[in-house]
């Protein structure tokens, strides 16, 4: 059974000897962390990418760094009046975490049943606006919320918007134009995404003078002195992982495409069966995902035994919601029905970019054997 085991997720970064020219580079300068010459040509080549200034990119150590990093560049601490952040329970703990670690007190809220976001118009109209001091949507699985709509929700408010776009930089590279002036985003470079550079992340937003207060939070709120004038933390990305990122940016393109080929194996596999339309997938959600959704909870449940007994691993991304996570207990947060329902109903499958057409059929396999016994009884 164990060499017929099927990982949830099984990252590919660039190998050693494409990396190592890059590292050699270190060797050589001696210069191995704080804004070197490898993050910088990171943070130009990543913003070349995106048709944008350099200083639209700023990198970070994770990003749940560039999330804090962001939170206190945009909105600072929380004033006492407005403590609250209004955060979907719909992510992953690192979203509440990082509202926290700024100071704020997370208030959850639901997301919309299509968007899987938070509904922007909605919020302007909040009951505890008054007690608000940030708002901190998230692009979950990479399926970005509503730009303009945020943008109008800032404008309409004046309340700081942090969007948590850690798995969303494949839709931000194909749409650059998402990256705002007034509505800051963070991706994450975590192994797990689908650009990497082991640990990382970074801060995207047309806003010169933000990025630099950003700039100087990442490390130790220091300007040009060492003298800590505001407070900061240590979120600095290593050379060691900015030359991660240039190697994997090297050959992101093939990555991307064997992420097709492998996303595209579920596809077609599915397609014409019951499952088709079920299935959620790239270019819609992040290439690091595919995720399956059932038509209710017995079916969710007897979905994951199945594939567990066909050694397929699989992942309930974000648990039941953070509103129930032991940490998060004590906030307080609106009815989140969606995403009570949705947490019960969503699978994350097996995704890799070398998951092959024959691992792709046993998870299928398993998956068709449950929906259409459930049809039956
Ligand atoms: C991956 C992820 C994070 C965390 O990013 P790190 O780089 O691991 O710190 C935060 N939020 C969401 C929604 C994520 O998917």
């Amino acid at each position: 059974m164990k060499e017929n085991y099927i990982p949830v997720c099984r990252p590919l970064l660039p190998p050693a000897d494409l990396i190592a020219d890059y590292i050699r580079r270190i060797d050589g300068r001696r210069q191995y962390t704080n804004r070197g010459p490898l993050v910088q040509l990171l943070e130009q080549r990543l913003a070349a990418r995106l048709g944008h200034p350099e200083h639209t990119v700023r990198t970070s150590a994770s990003g749940t760094s560039a999330l804090e990093v962001a939170i206190l560049a945009a909105a600072g601490q929380p004033d006492p009046a407005r403590p609250l952040a209004l955060v979907p329970s719909f992510t992953f703990a690192a979203t509440g975490l990082a509202v926290e670690r700024c100071g704020y007190q997370p208030y959850f809220v639901d997301i919309d049943p299509h968007t899987w976001a938070v509904d922007a118009e909605a919020l302007a109209h909040h009951p505890q606006l008054d007690r608000v001091g940030l708002i901190v949507p998230v692009a979950a699985y990479g399926v970005m919320p509503d730009m303009r709509a945020l943008e109008a929700l800032h404008a309409k408010t004046g309340l700081p918007v942090v969007v948590d776009a850690a798995a969303a930089f494949e839709q931000i590279l194909d749409r650059p134009d998402l990256i705002s002036e007034t509505v800051v985003l963070t991706v994450s470079f975590h192994a797990t995404k689908t650009f990497s550079t082991g640990e990382g992340g970074a801060i995207l937003w047309r806003n010169a003078d933000g990025q630099d207060r950003a700039v100087q939070l990442a490390n130790f709120g220091f300007r040009l002195g060492r003298q800590s004038l505001v407070g900061g933390l240590n979120a600095k990305m290593s050379e060691y992982h900015a030359a991660v990122g240039l190697a994997m940016l090297d050959g992101f393109d093939a990555t991307r495409r064997s992420y097709a080929v492998a996303s595209g194996h579920y596809r077609d596999t599915a397609r014409g069966t019951a499952l088709s339309g079920k299935l959620h997938l790239p270019p819609q959600i992040s290439s690091a995902y595919a995720m399956f959704e059932t038509d209710d909870q017995g079916t969710f449940l007897r979905a994951e035994d199945r594939l567990l007994a066909a050694g397929v691993e699989t992942r309930r991304w974000y648990e039941a919601g953070l509103h129930v996570q032991p940490h998060f207990a004590g906030c307080a947060h609106d009815p989140v029905p969606v995403t009570d329902d949705l947490c019960k109903r969503l699978i994350g499958l097996p995704m890799a970019p070398d998951l092959s057409a024959a691992d792709v059929a046993s998870v299928m396999q398993a998956l068709h054997h449950v929906t259409t016994c459930t049809a039956v009884a």
